[in-house]
């Protein structure tokens, strides 16, 4: 049988919270006067991958596989839920080609953190960094990620399948 490949897209935003400090995105922390409103670590990005795998494997969501009402998931390392979904894909014979991820914040500045990002990235989906892509765009001052009062996060996947 022939390889096959699927893509598979993703998208997450998450509010800002006050009380809280530091982000974390794609498993790196990153200072920040503010965190995120969330019932886990409320990495963004790592959702908006998990959601782009699972639909490059035609396998629901990451809600569907890890419920926000299950008790087991809160504050739980989003990092520990993509190797999880890593290891579902794994099992369906599904191996990762590439990832490519628009970040869409005001604040904080994600440049400095790319390199951290990318190669965290990398490993967890066991590909070479240059097949993970990380952009960063600000919202032009528009709608509640211009207004500074949370973040977004479009993740697009490749997978192959090895017959
Ligand atoms: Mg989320």
């Amino acid at each position: 049988m022939a390889t096959e490949i699927y893509t598979g897209f993703g998208f997450d935003s998450h509010a800002f919270e006050e009380g809280k400090k530091n982000i974390v995105l794609g498993g790196v922390e990153i200072p920040f006067e503010k965190g995120v409103k969330s019932h886990s670590d409320g990495d963004v990005l790592i959702h908006a991958l998990i959601d782009a795998l699972f639909g490059a494997a035609g396998m629901e969501d990451i809600g569907a596989h890890f419920p926000d009402t299950d008790e087991r998931y809160r504050n739980i390392s989003s990092l520990i839920l993509l190797d999880k979904t890593v290891v579902l894909l794994k099992e369906r014979g599904y191996r990762i080609v590439n990832a490519d991820f628009t970040v869409i914040a005001e604040r904080p500045k994600l440049s400095s953190y790319g390199a951290a990002v990318k190669r965290t990235l990398a490993s967890r989906l066991q590909v070479e960094e240059g097949r993970i892509a990380l952009k960063a765009k600000t919202a032009e001052g528009l709608g509640f990620v211009g207004e500074g009062r949370g973040l977004a996060v479009f993740a697009n996947v490749l997978v192959r399948k090895d017959g």
